[in-house]
């Protein structure tokens, strides 16, 4: 049993109103593996980087339980590079530059040693890999979650589509949201993409929380109000491994549990925004964690009386 996370591993350029970074570690597949770590020790990646990515950051990785057998290097090329510039509110960005790099190629080879995924996060990452990664695995993943963003809705629409047939749990914020289903309402927007295919959408609304769809079922998750918010990047890739790394441990896929997920992955979503980049994330504790859990329950606990 073992949980299959595939996304980029990456460079990122970052500026933010407090500041601004050179190239440093990011990607989909970096941030959920990460946040995924810290609940499931059973965790597998299978992304590309460039012969320009530090071995350090591979260990690092490994540090965390992360198995890198399927992390391709590949000699002479660049590794994905992506930069952006959020606004003053931290919750919208412009994507100032997406180089491909060895993303262009990339041939999702699953190790004969990652076969008994029971559990697959397709991180953020071009459809047609994630949809390859989906049919190179023997067995279908008891649980699917897929994240993606407006660039692929921009560039691969009908990949897109098809991809979202295959899986059970969509996560997607809540402009993507209304930009793949072209409409306003986010419970009119989820419930027409629960038409396309997955049994679950859970709309991300940064500083606003998320919301999770299921059937005729909805759960509001708060977002904790922090102090500081330094850097938003990947937080919503380290939700989406907290969320199903937190399932996997559990084991039991229900939407009482998805709920609990949700509560989890914000929770490592509100580190993930502490300092720039995953820095953060590098280092936690469980007592942490458990503080910031108990933060989320005070926050949302209320008790009426209703005569
Ligand atoms: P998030 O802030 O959760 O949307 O994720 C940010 C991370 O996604 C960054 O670390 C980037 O390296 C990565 N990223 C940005 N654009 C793309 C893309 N088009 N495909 C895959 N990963 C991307």
């Amino acid at each position: 049993m073992s949980l299959l996370v595939i996304g980029t591993v990456a460079f990122d350029a970052i500026e933010t109103p407090f500041g601004k970074t050179d190239k440093i570690v990011g990607g989909s597949a970096t941030f959920a593996s990460l946040g995924a770590s810290y609940f499931y020790d059973r965790i597998k990646i299978v992304a590309v980087v460039g012969d320009d990515f530090p071995q350090s950051e591979i260990q690092d990785l490994q540090k965390h339980n992360i198995n890198t057998e399927g992390l391709q290097i590949k000699q002479g090329e660049k590794s994905f590079f992506w930069s952006g510039r959020y606004h003053n509110d931290m919750n919208s960005r412009d994507t100032l530059v997406t180089e491909l790099n060895v993303l262009e190629a990339f041939d999702p080879i699953i190790p004969e040693a990652y076969q008994d995924c029971e559990y697959l996060m397709l991180g953020n990452l071009s459809p047609q890999v994630q949809q390859t990664v989906i049919k190179r695995l023997t067995k279908r993943p008891k649980l699917i979650v897929m994240d993606t963003m407006n660039f692929w809705m921009d560039i691969a629409l009908d990949e897109l589509l098809a991809t979202i047939k295959l899986i059970d749990v969509l996560t997607i914020n809540d402009a993507e949201a209304r930009q793949l289903s072209g409409e306003f309402s986010l419970v009119k927007a989820a419930r027409k993409i629960l038409t396309m295919g997955p049994k679950y959408v859970i709309i991300k609304k940064g500083e606003h929380g998320a919301l999770l769809f299921h059937e005729d079922k909805v759960f509001s998750a708060p977002a904790l109000p922090l102090t500081e918010v330094f850097d938003p990047t990947g937080a919503g890739d380290t939700f989406a491994g907290g969320f199903i790394g937190y399932l996997a441990k559990v084991g039991t896929v229900n939407f009482d549990n998805m709920k609990n997920a949700i509560i989890f992955g914000s929770a490592l979503a509100s580190f993930c925004v502490e300092k720039f980049g995953s820095e953060k994330l590098r280092n936690l504790t469980q007592q942490e964690i458990a503080t910031r859990i108990q933060e989320f329950i005070r926050l949302a606990k209320f008790e009426i009386e209703l005569s």
